[in-house]
């Protein structure tokens, strides 16, 4: 207001107000901080969202309103992050002072025994189980979240497992390959796909072309259809590149 009032009264100066040079300078500061509110909610936002990617934590607040538990399943070929992003949220729920059993099938030698690992070298401390009715007989009752690597190597009587384990209150997560190397459902893994509440899909980068793979290319000659291995009998390829039978490995 005294502002305006001097602007005015100088109107016909030759030189402009300083008065109004501290106004404009104020509301300049004003939108700066305006801006920097606005830059604090994206920030804010881009939490929030990196949170809801996962966001287990509102899903467990969620969920203990009413003490169900609840299943969260993670497919991909291989290479494609699974055990990664298995283990990142076990470490998540630990951090949370939460009681956590991992587990993995007894066939899946070929990091540890009594390790899950990924093939960029995470690794979290597991269980080894030869049938899902052994896992059964290991939970204990204060266990709150369950984690499971290489589901497909489990037999059918993991379904009604998991579904066990999530209404008694636990929370499930379970990784594992969707398709086999002939890009057919690995069992039981679409089954779990279905009765779960959240699902991930993860992707691999194609290593003759360089995109998303979605598939496991075997690049060892057997057919059976259980074939453990990593880098030296499998390869992540896309739909493109990918053939349903053993094919010879990309020269990179
Ligand atoms: P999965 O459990 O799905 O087999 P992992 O979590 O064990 O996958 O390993 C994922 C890691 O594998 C990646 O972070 C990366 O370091 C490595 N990796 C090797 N080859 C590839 C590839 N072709 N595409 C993506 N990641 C790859
Ligand atoms: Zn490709």
């Amino acid at each position: 207001m005294i502002c305006e009032t001097i602007c005015k009264n100088r109107f016909f100066q030759p030189k402009p107000c300083p008065v109004s040079y501290l106004r404009l300078w104020s509301s300049a500061c004003d939108n700066l901080s305006v801006f920097k509110t606005h830059q604090k909610e994206n920030q804010r936002e881009k939490m929030v969202e990196e949170f809801a990617f996962d966001n287990t934590e509102e899903r467990r607040k969620i969920r203990r309103n009413n003490g169900a538990g609840w299943i969260e399943v993670i497919v991909g070929s291989m290479f494609s992050g699974k055990s990664e992003e298995l283990i990142r949220r076990l470490r998540r729920a630990q951090i949370a002072r939460q009681k956590v059993q991992v587990f993995k099938p007894v066939i899946d030698k070929r990091y540890s025994i009594e390790q899950i690992a990924s093939h960029s070298g995470m690794t979290h401390i597991s269980k080894p189980v030869m049938t899902a009715k052994e896992l059964m007989a290991q939970i204990e009752d204060e266990t709150q979240v369950v984690g499971i690597d290489e589901g497909q190597f489990f037999d059918m009587e993991i379904i009604q497992a998991v579904n066990q384990l999530a209404n008694s209150g636990k929370r499930v997560i379970i990784a594992g390959l969707d398709q086999d190397y002939t890009g057919k459902p690995f069992e039981p893994m679409p089954q779990l796909l279905s009765i779960a509440e959240f699902i991930t899909k993860t992707h691999a980068i194609c290593v003759k072309c360089g995109e998303t793979a979605n598939y496991s290319q075997r690049t060892s000659d057997s057919t059976a259809r259980v074939e453990v291995g990593a880098s030296d009998k499998y390869e992540a390829r896309c739909r493109q590149c990918f053939v349903p039978h053993s094919d010879a490995p990309t020269i990179v």
